[in-house]
């Protein structure tokens, strides 16, 4: 049963390619890509013909760690720790919650991220105890918050913590399949619960990554403790490293005072305590999808051709890192574009930028009564019928500007299959009125599957004026 369900699970991303091409007005492609990839060309300088082709360094740069913190709940004192971690050279991602409408630039969201110092997690719309409530409003928690944390940091959100650690009950086992169906359709793709990902018969392997927490003390540190802790992870590992290569201090933002100071003294020694990349939480996740999905190929000596995914399929422009052995590579360009190599104990790491125009969003939206306020003239709708599982999106180009290499992800809520559906589109020209439709089936019974509102999540991607642009359409359908 179990094994049956996993499968499941696993060609929810494939069956995109299997539903058949719904009806669409004028030449949307129904792409059956998982993940957008391109292709960069890599030319190395001083690599010997006999080379073999690098091998996908596990932490940037070729670091032995990488090395983030997690602080959940919107609380102020975040700000306070947050300083705390810049002084000490540390990085990390608040788990927000978006219970109200907040103003962009007076949020904790927009404060916390900062220039992108640190990045902000999601945490769930109202901090519920997801097993109590049907999979149906679970997604809708997951993914509202989400979109709304996007729209207040203009910023993607690959990383989740769940409310309470809530994400199972023993007695319940439809609960697990219900909340992890919710999150494979939200776009997350990293949590901070590592039980969650490597204990989960729902979760296809290697699709999520997560991390290792150490806790210096919520209310009270306790240095001792946590040297201990840390000690820990690096005396075991290679079983560490089964879980994450990235090290992460938690779990709530609330010292205050001495307790302050000292948490500040254990970041301060933790900075230099191994060679660390220091990250935020986003960066991580977005640096391990990236290396899970990129090819390497050798067409001819010293030049290589990588095929990655966009940035804005990883949720950050984080560089990849390509570790040669040896010393004998001097410099490197993609595509004509300078890379940092840095050489260490008989290696060579390559740092490989995004191309321009691969990048993640630089300007995220929602759409409010069809109308997207940070893009002037983009207007867009989506329309869904639990009844006959009928989706519609339209959306109309009245920016004056031709809109680009549009892809358009509409996530529907766990009660129906498939959960994620793709379009593309190279070009939505001026004036151009853009519209698809699609089709989703109820997929289970009983009333875990079938309660709550049925939320409906449309996320478009696009280049407009040489800028990477986010905006989302939602629409909700009451049960009744
Ligand atoms: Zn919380």
């Amino acid at each position: 049963m179990t094994k049956q369900l996993t499968l499941a699970t696993a060609i929810l991303w494939a069956s995109t390619t299997m539903a058949t091409n719904e009806a669409n007005e004028n030449a949307a492609t129904r792409t059956s890509e998982a993940i957008q990839t391109y292709r960069q060309t890599l030319v190395i300088d001083g690599q010997s013909e006999n080379t073999q082709p690098p091998h996908l360094a596990p932490v940037y740069d070729g670091r032995k760690w990488a090395l983030s913190t997690r602080w959940d709940d919107s609380n102020p004192n975040a700000l306070n720790i947050r300083q705390k971690m810049l002084d000490n050279g540390i990085r990390g991602t608040f788990y927000l919650n978006s219970r109200e409408p907040e103003e962009q630039q007076a949020s904790l969201a927009s404060k916390l991220t900062g220039q992108g110092e640190c990045s902000v997690g999601g945490h769930s719309v109202s901090h519920p105890h997801l097993p109590k409530l049907p999979a149906n409003e679970v997604f809708y928690e997951l993914v509202a918050n989400r979109i709304a944390l996007e729209c207040l940091t203009d910023r993607p959100v690959n990383s989740l913590a769940f409310p309470y650690g809530g994400y199972q009950d023993k007695d319940r086992p439809e609960v697990l399949e219900g909340v992890t169906a919710a999150f494979l359709r939200t776009g997350y793709h990293h949590c901070v619960y590592a039980g969650f990902v490597t204990q989960n018969p729902f979760l296809p392997e290697n699709l999520v990554s997560t991390g290792l927490q150490v806790v210096p003390g919520d209310r009270q540190v306790d240095a001792a403790k946590f040297w201990a802790q840390i000690e820990r992870v690096r005396n075991s590992e290679p079983q560490s490293r089964q879980t994450s290569d990235c090290i992460f201090l938690g779990v709530h933002p609330w010292q205050v005072g001495e307790e302050l100071d000292r948490l500040g003294e254990v970041m301060k020694k933790l900075r230099t305590w191994d060679d660390f990349w220091h990250c935020t939480q986003t960066e991580y996740a977005a640096f391990t999808k990236q290396r899970r999905n990129t090819k390497v190929e050798r067409p001819a000596p010293g030049s290589f051709v990588i095929t990655r995914p966009c940035a804005f399929e990883l949720g950050s422009d984080i560089p990849l890192t390509l570790e040669f052995d040896g010393n004998s590579v001097r410099s490197a360009t993609v595509d004509g574009v300078p890379c940092s190599v840095r050489q260490t104990d008989g290696k060579t790491f390559v740092n490989v930028p995004h191309s321009a125009g691969q990048g993640a969003p630089t300007r995220i939206d929602q759409t409010v009564e069809g109308v997207a306020k940070k893009f002037p003239g983009l207007k867009a709708s989506l329309t869904f019928d639990p009844k006959t599982g009928n989706l519609s999106y339209t959306l109309e180009n009245e920016t004056g500007s031709t809109l680009s290499r549009a892809l358009l992800t509409v996530s529907a809520p766990p009660a129906f299959d498939p959960g994620i559906l793709r379009w593309s589109r190279e070009e939505i020209t001026r004036r151009e009125k853009w519209s698809v439709a699609g089709k989703v089936s109820q997929a289970r019974t009983g009333t875990y599957w079938s309660d709550g509102k049925h939320y409906v999540a449309a996320q478009l991607d696009f280049v407009l004026n040489g800028e990477r642009g986010r905006l989302f359409t939602t629409c909700t359908v009451s049960q009744d």
